[in-house]
């Protein structure tokens, strides 16, 4: 590999594109290989993927064995990790691929089930190895593959889902703080819900008060977590399937204070400023309106206008709690938009506090894409 490619590794990246590789040796897609960079410098080892343009995914920067005992280590240390956090739920992230030095694995935890997700060649091609691995290491009795997402696609790898080890039902109780889930591991979102956002649903609820706009709320997450500090609940998604989930989740839960709509927040928001409505609590948690640079300028313009509306309709003293999920819009980028929201609406806000996904899904440093879920929580003060 080029110098280039090098200085990534140094900085510790463990991607390395198509354009920095110069010679492969004749090997087989998603292998283990040896890397070497200029005057043949070893510089560890990495899965080769022979379709993306993510040519190589450093495992080590050494020549230690990558056998049955390295996997198994580094399962252990994610899973011992997440015990460290001591968290309160059954259902988080068990490893969070790159942050987790296993580049480009997925696995969640869903009561005694783990979905996992294999969005490389090396992985799908390491699958075999590190299911049983997981299952001995995590007692899992069923282990479903979610590999559906498009990125297979730039591995060509088929989208599939699958089960791997024993059972997976259509639904898992799962709970969440003091809420209960039904998850659908086979269809939900994601591998079934939004795991990344459940320290920030607990955060927020420690500022939740009075009346409460949950917007883009998918199965409720914030909405229920918030419910119990709250007079009223209305809970805002465009999916008529959302809807109907936070409803039943909300009688499941005996939470007899929300109301479930289908609505285009973007609409709604400015509908419901013409009807001169006030919330004390709005959460704004869109999905990603960056899914790539080039559209960074019109998600921008997507945050302020949600932000400021948001700003609007907040009652003096209210709390907003803002979240942005797009990797390709940073936590500088995000915090400009929503300063400039604030400028527009012409209200003092105070930042609170500034957060990001939950610790179950670590950021490891010199790779900002494993950096992606920024959330804020402000207090508009006049
Ligand atoms: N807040 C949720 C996760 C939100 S995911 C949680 O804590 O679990 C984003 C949700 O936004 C999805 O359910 C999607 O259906 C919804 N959505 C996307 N665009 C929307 C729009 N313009 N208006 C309302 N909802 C939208």
């Amino acid at each position: 590999m080029n110098a280039r490619g090098e200085d990534r590794i140094r900085g510790g990246h463990p991607w390395i594109y198509r354009s920095d590789v110069m010679d492969v040796a004749d090997v087989e897609p998603g292998v283990v290989v040896r890397v070497r960079g200029p005057r043949d410098r070893d510089l560890g080892q990495a899965l080769f993927s022979d379709q993306s343009q993510i040519t190589l995914r450093m495992l080590t920067r050494d020549d230690r064995p990558v056998d049955q005992a390295f996997w198994r280590e580094r399962l252990e240390n994610a899973i011992a990790f997440r015990e460290v956090l001591e968290i309160d739920a059954t259902a988080y992230r068990v490893v969070h691929g790159e942050a987790d030095l296993l580049p480009s694995l997925v696995v969640d935890r869903y009561g005694d089930y783990l979905v996992i997700q294999a969005l490389s060649q090396g992985m799908e091609r390491l699958t075999p190895t590190l299911v049983p691995l997981l299952v001995e290491l995590t007692g899992a009795i069923g282990v479903l593959a979610r590999n559906d997402p498009k990125v297979r696609v730039l591995e060509g790898l088929e989208q599939k889902v699958e089960v791997l080890h024993g059972e997976v039902p259509e639904t898992i109780s799962v709970r969440e703080g003091a809420v209960g889930y039904h998850v659908d591991p086979w269809r939900g979102q994601k591998t079934g819900l939004f795991l990344d956002q459940r320290e920030n649903r607990r955060a927020a609820a420690r500022y939740a008060h009075g009346t409460l706009l949950d917007c883009f709320s998918y199965n409720g997450g914030f909405a229920l977590a918030l419910a119990p500090r709250c007079q009223s609940v209305t809970a805002l998604d465009v999916s008529a399937d959302a809807v109907a989930r936070i409803t039943a989740n909300a009688a499941a839960n005996g939470v007899a204070n929300l109301t479930a709509r289908e609505a285009n927040v973007f609409d709604e928001l400015r509908h419901l400023e013409r009807e001169g409505a006030r919330f004390d609590t709005i959460v704004l948690d869109p999905p990603a309106f960056a899914k790539n640079k080039g559209a960074v300028q019109n998600a921008l313009a997507g945050y302020k206008e949600i932000n400021l509306r948001a700003l609007r309709l907040l009652a003096p003293g209210g709390y907003l709690i803002t979240c942005s999920c797009s990797y390709n819009v940073d936590e500088i980028m995000f915090g400009q938009a929503v300063f400039a929201a604030a400028v527009d609406a012409r209200v003092p806000v105070n930042l609170v506090e500034k957060r990001m996904q939950g610790r179950d899904h670590p950021v490891l440093l010199g790779v900002p894409e494993t950096y992606y879920l920024k959330c804020l929580i402000l207090r508009k003060l006049a």
